[in-house]
C-alpha cells in the first residue's frame, strides 16, 4: 500500500497546526511547529495571502487526511460511506476516521503517532475481541476489547508509548487497562468527543462540488 514517506513535519507546518505524526517529539521544544511555523519553502515565510474558497475547502480535507494518515481514495471512499448514511455527512466522516483501528490503537496509548499505531496493526499485534487483525482501517465498535498480543508486550515501542501516555489525554470512550495492555471501547466517539482540528463541513463543501 501506498503511504507518505516524505518529511512529516514539512506537513505541519504547511497547515499551520500541529497534526502530531512524530509522537513523543510533538511535545517537546523540538516540534518544527515551535520553531518555524510557517509555510515551508523559499517563500513560505513571505506568504500572508489569506486563504478563501476553495483553497480553504482543499487545505482543510488535506488537514483530515495528513491528521488521520490516510491516502486520497480512501479518504474519498469513506466519505462517500458517511454521504450514504444517516445524519450528519461531516459528523459521519469524522467518526468513522476516529473508529478505525490504528487511530483507535494510538488514542489508547498503545503506539506513539497513527503512522506508529498503523505500522503496530500491520504487524500483527493487536487483538480485537482475541481475534489477532491487522488491518488499519478496520472499523471498532461499541464495547470491542482492544488488546496488545502477548507475545508483544515486550516491544520497545508499545511501552514507551504507555510511558508517554501521561503526557496526552486518553478520550472519555476509550478505558485503558495499561496493566493488562487492553482498553475498551466505551462507546462510538460523538462529535463533541473528538477533538482534532477539522471543520469538516468544508471537507463536506468540498466534495460536494
Ligand atoms: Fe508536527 Fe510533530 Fe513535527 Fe511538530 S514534531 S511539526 S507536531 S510532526
Amino acid at each position: 500500500m501506498a503511504r507518505y514517506i516524505g518529511p512529516v513535519c514539512r506537513l505541519c507546518r504547511r497547515e499551520g497546526m500541529k497534526l502530531f505524526l512524530k509522537g513523543e517529539r510533538c511535545h517537546t521544544e523540538k516540534c518544527a511547529v515551535e520553531k518555524r511555523n510557517f509555510v515551508p519553502g523559499q517563500h513560505g515565510k513571505d506568504r500572508k495571502a489569506k486563504i478563501v474558497g476553495y483553497g480553504l475547502q482543499l487545505r482543510e480535507k488535506q488537514k483530515a487526511r495528513r491528521y488521520y494518515q490516510v491516502l486520497e481514495g480512501q479518504f474519498r471512499s469513506l466519505f462517500h460511506k458517511a454521504d450514504a448514511a444517516k445524519g450528519i455527512t461531516g459528523n459521519n466522516l469524522l467518526v468513522s476516521l476516529e473508529r478505525r483501528l490504528d487511530n483507535v490503537a494510538y488514542r489508547a496509548g498503545f503506539a506513539g503517532s497513527r503512522a506508529d499505531a498503523r505500522q503496530l496493526v500491520r504487524h500483527g499485534h493487536f487483538l480485537v475481541n482475541g481475534k489477532r487483525v491487522n488491518i488499519p482501517s478496520f472499523l471498532i465498535s461499541k464495547g470491542d476489547v482492544l488488546e496488545v498480543h502477548e507475545k508483544s508486550r515486550g516491544v520497545t515501542r508499545i511501552a514507551a508509548a504507555l510511558e508517554g501516555v501521561k503526557r496526552r489525554e486518553i478520550p472519555q470512550w476509550v478505558e485503558l487497562d495499561a496493566g493488562a495492555f487492553k482498553a475498551r471501547v466505551r462507546d462510538i466517539p460523538a462529535r463533541d468527543d473528538i477533538t482534532a482540528p477539522m471543520q469538516e463541513r468544508l471537507v463536506v463543501e468540498l466534495y460536494s462540488k
